[in-house]
């Protein structure tokens, strides 16, 4: 079956004798056993719940890997793959990360005796050089959020072999209709489920797939053992918005593309960041190892305040963290999403602080392009009036 058509064709109720076709809400905590010495299929919800299964099949079948697991977000999906390390191991990761997950890295794992380094991952001489013995996990987003660097995944995970580490890849902008990083060599495949595979803009989730037994052993461990895994309710509203995956991220790439190519022919743009324009360096490496581009793009004005007017004055582009969702979205990820990055990590990163991120939804393009080209409008001479400018 092609993609369409898996994402609304799995059994949505194992077992279950009235054979529904949408997937039961399981909304239980605990399960009556039948012996006092010896537990059924399931026994308490922490530990698996049966909504939960359709959802984590369904994950790990979409990301062709071996198991998945489904978390109440994004961050405690990351946490939790870091409790494949312990005191005295390292994470290398790309310094272009998401701020949540640098915060985790840097000041949540340092009390545990876990370092974390970063390096830009597009120069993998460098990358390599900072792997130590120590090393265990390589941590990575591609394309980046939210410079929309693209990596090279086949070899970076060929690198972190070569030094007995696991990578582990944060597939959040592309989502598993998009790229599959098992496939290109990845151990690990983990989505802020709360980004397109929700969809809505109505669900907090993450989601981790691996590659083997061993590695999902472990996961589970962890999962049930911190009690960090996706309530059924939550499980249903998932498995029912990833049923519209393609239909929406067609649609929003489709508008992706257009309001790039806008804002690339715009004389108040400086720089735009996305990987599906032509002219990008990221467009072949991209082509080679995903089947899109996406539909998150960033952007840079040369004036911070030109860049928070744009933001202020557009309306269909609401200001919101987060992206992926059928409705478009404007953010500055200076102040906004990546304000949780350590100062420390920040010096390293070449974020502008002029950077605009949007993430465009399934709105009729010529209203989103309407939208941004009168919020440009109004944004440059009123900024070009600011004291800030
Ligand atoms: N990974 C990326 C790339 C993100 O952008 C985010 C959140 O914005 C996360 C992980 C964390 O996910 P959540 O917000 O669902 O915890």
């Amino acid at each position: 079956m092609k993609f369409a058509s898996r994402l609304v064709n799995y059994d949505p109720a194992p077992g279950d004798r009235f054979r529904p076709i949408a997937t039961p809400i399981y909304q239980t905590a605990t399960f009556e056993q039948e012996h006092a010495d010896s537990f059924g299929e399931y026994d308490y919800s922490r530990s698996g719940n049966p909504t939960r299964t359709v959802l984590e099949t369904h994950l790990a079948s979409l990301e062709n890997g071996t198991r998945g697991f489904a978390f109440s977000s994004g961050m405690a999906a990351i946490s939790t793959v870091t409790k494949l390390l312990q005191c005295g191991d390292e994470i290398l990761a790309d310094s272009d990360l998401y701020g949540g997950t640098c915060r985790l890295f840097s000041r949540v794992l340092d009390r545990t005796g876990i370092v974390a380094r970063y390096a830009d991952a597009s120069d993998l001489e460098r990358f390599e050089q900072l792997i130590t013995s120590n090393t265990r996990l390589v941590y990575v987003e591609s394309p980046t959020n939210p410079l929309l660097r693209v990596l090279d995944l086949r070899r970076i995970a060929a690198i972190a072999h070569a030094h007995g580490a696991l990578l582990c890849v944060d597939n959040s902008t592309m989502s598993p209709y998009l790229q599959n990083p098992l496939d290109l060599g990845a151990d690990i495949v983990l989505n802020s489920a709360t980004k397109f595979l929700c969809g809505h803009h109505d669900v907090t989730a993450g989601a981790v797939v691996v590659k083997n037994e061993a590695l999902a052993d472990k996961i589970y461990f962890a999962q049930n053992a911190e009690g960090n895994a996706l309530g059924p309710f939550d499980c249903y509203l998932l498995l029912r918005g990833m049923k519209t995956l393609k239909l929406r991220l067609d649609c929003q790439q489709k508008n992706a593309q257009a309001i790039a190519r806008f804002l690339a022919g715009h004389e108040s743009i400086k720089q735009v960041y996305y990987p599906g324009l032509r002219e990008s360096s990221s467009y072949e490496l991209q082509r080679s190892q995903a089947r899109g581009p996406g539909s998150v793009l960033s952007f840079t004005t040369g004036s911070v305040a030109v860049s928070k007017a744009i933001a202020e004055n557009a309306h269909l582009f609401r200001i919101t963290v987060s992206f992926g969702s059928v409705n478009s979205s404007i953010s500055l990820p200076g102040p906004m999403s990546h304000a949780s990055v350590p100062p420390e990590v920040l010096a390293q990163r070449a974020l502008p602080p002029d950077l605009v991120r949007i993430s465009v939804g399934i709105e009729d393009e010529e209203d989103l392009i309407a939208d941004l080209q009168r919020a440009i409008e109004l944004a440059t001479p009123q900024a070009a009036n600011s004291a800030f400018v």
